[in-house]
């Protein structure tokens, strides 16, 4: 049964916070006992002192996830092998799937509802699916001349690092490594200093799972971890989610290193194009409300301008005003909560920065406020701005926040061209009746995910999700995401 707003007051009060860093199988301070704070995004207060690892704590998990991975003890074993260990701690993390959701919540203000049936069952599926999959996936053999077999096998990588954000802690640390750890790497989580408290206790379920010592790792700390990872000679691939100008830093890094692989997942200014002939505006703004209201508008594939026929504007933008009036910012450990709180005073600025860029540059259509100053949060209250062309900065820039950039157009053609004119490519969607329309758009789209007649629906794994343009490279999800973390091997051998 769910759980009311007191039980999981109660909950969230009584949570044990594990807030040491996890290297070779054990929790341990950072070196010199170096610690930050970890603040709540609900009410601003102090939830823990967390080890911020240093130079040296980056140099000892990299040591002990190469022993551990040339010890062949997690690399060497068979698929079948790891699969069952990968099950056994995608099953513990579902027995703790509120202990879970409840810390997510409080560490980064996402709402329990979210996080209780969203996230954390998500990490489960996305383990379990590699889990699943990595026993099933299998070499090449190659025809040649009969006097030769020649082979085609993969590999793990070595070491690998993951370099994670703040909007879905945990779910975006599971997409590098489950196909990581699947695919037999040894791992090295950092994670965002904003939200560092789940994967902490998920590196304890890791251990009673019975993944070794050295194979999985987290390393809490500030951007020069990530810096650290992405520069250390001993780190074979170094997988990222964030922004793009953190994105640019690591690629150089690698470049001025060892040439690491580099994969790079980043942000997004995703056009939600509605056509005059959509089958469902009412639908369509419900829709376009929850692509952007959802996580307080912190998803990197949010629909942040919706692009809309000028025949159909006004009757949309009613339908808009009504569907958003259904996210209410609040408390996020209340199950009543749509919209919760921004992680923290750095993103609320940014985003009451780009308000007041709006009302300069737009028309304010709805909220556009700070909400409940007095509760010591960072809130922003649902906002939409009704642009009269593409250019202010709200309809360009990503906020990532609850911000909705509202922009008309006339014919098709000159949609495709505003909704392709972004640096980003991560996500698009058109609603049309005509499906044969609604295709082709589809296909002129410079995106990695493209929803036609809905926006952001569907969770399956067997998708591969990511950017086109700088929106990042490679893909995470679906088996694509597998390659990342291999090396292909060709085998030639003379028989005679
Ligand atoms: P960010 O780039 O500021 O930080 C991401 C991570 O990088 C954090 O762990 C941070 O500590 C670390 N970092 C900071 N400086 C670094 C450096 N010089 N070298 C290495 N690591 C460094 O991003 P953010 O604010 O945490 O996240 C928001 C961004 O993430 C948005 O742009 C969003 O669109 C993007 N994002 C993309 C996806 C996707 O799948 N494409 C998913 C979620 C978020």
């Amino acid at each position: 049964m769910s759980k009311t707003f007191k039980q999981w007051q109660e909950l969230a009060k009584g949570l044990k916070i594990e807030a040491r860093a996890f290297i070779d199988g054990e929790f341990t301070g950072a070196s010199g006992g170096k610690t930050f704070p970890c603040i709540s995004p609900i009410d601003g207060k102090h939830l823990a002192d967390v080890a911020c690892a240093q130079s040296a704590d980056v140099d000892r998990a990299v040591r002990a996830a190469r022993s551990s991975f040339n010890s062949g003890i997690w690399s060497q074993i068979s698929p079948r092998e790891r699969k069952a260990v990968l099950l056994r701690w995608a099953r513990l993390l579902e027995q703790h799937n509120d202990e879970l959701a409840a810390l997510e919540t409080i560490d980064a203000g996402k709402t329990i509802t979210d996080t209780s049936t969203g996230d954390i069952p998500c990490v489960v599926y996305c383990l379990e699916w590699f889990a699943e999959a990595i026993d099933k996936v299998h070499g090449e053999v190659i025809g040649t001349d009969p006097a030769f077999l020649g082979m085609v096998t993969r590999e793990p990588i070595g070491v690998v690092a993951a370099v994670v954000p703040w909007n879905y802690p945990l779910l975006m640390a599971a997409w590098k490594f489950a196909p990581a750890l699947a695919a037999g790497n040894s791992v090295i989580i950092k994670p965002s200093e904003k939200s560092p408290l789940s994967i902490l206790k998920a590196a304890q379920l890791a251990s009673e799972a019975g993944i070794p010592k050295g194979v999985f790792q987290v390393l809490p700390g500030f951007g020069d971890v990530g810096a650290q990872l992405s520069l250390h000679k001993d780190v074979d691939c170094l997988a990222f989610t964030g922004s793009g100008p953190t994105g640019r830093k690591i690629m150089h890094n690698a470049a001025d290193s060892n040439l690491k692989r580099v994969w790079l997942e980043l942000g997004g200014k995703s056009p939600n194009i509605i056509l005059k002939d959509c089958p469902d505006l009412e639908r369509a703004a419900n829709s376009s409300a929850y692509g952007i209201f959802a996580n307080a508008g912190q998803v990197c594939s949010a629909g942040s301008r919706v692009l809309v026929q000028r025949d159909v504007l006004p009757e949309f933008l009613q339908h808009l005003k009504t569907a958003a009036g259904n996210f209410k910012a609040g408390n996020p450990l209340d199950p009543d909560t749509t919209v919760g709180a921004l992680v923290d005073e750095i993103q609320l600025k940014r985003v009451l920065s780009y308000i007041d860029k709006g009302n300069a540059e737009a028309s304010l259509v709805l909220g556009g406020v700070r909400s409940a100053p007095e509760a010591g949060g960072f809130y922003v209250e649902p906002t939409i701005f009704s642009c009269a062309d593409a250019k202010p900065a709200i309809a360009c820039e990503e906020i990532f926040g609850p911000v909705l950039s509202v922009i008309p157009f006339d014919t098709n053609e000159e949609a495709i061209a505003m909704a392709n004119a972004s640096e980003y490519g991560l996500a698009a969607a058109v609603w049309s009746a005509d499906i044969a329309t609604a295709h082709e758009m589809g296909r002129a789209l410079r995106a990695g995910t493209v929803w036609i007649n809905c926006y952001d629906e569907i969770v399956d794994m067997n998708f591969p999700f990511g950017g086109y343009k700088q929106s990042g490279n490679g893909r995470d999800n679906s088996l694509h995401a597998l390659e990342k973390y291999t090396e292909i091997k060709s085998t030639i051998m003379r028989l005679r």
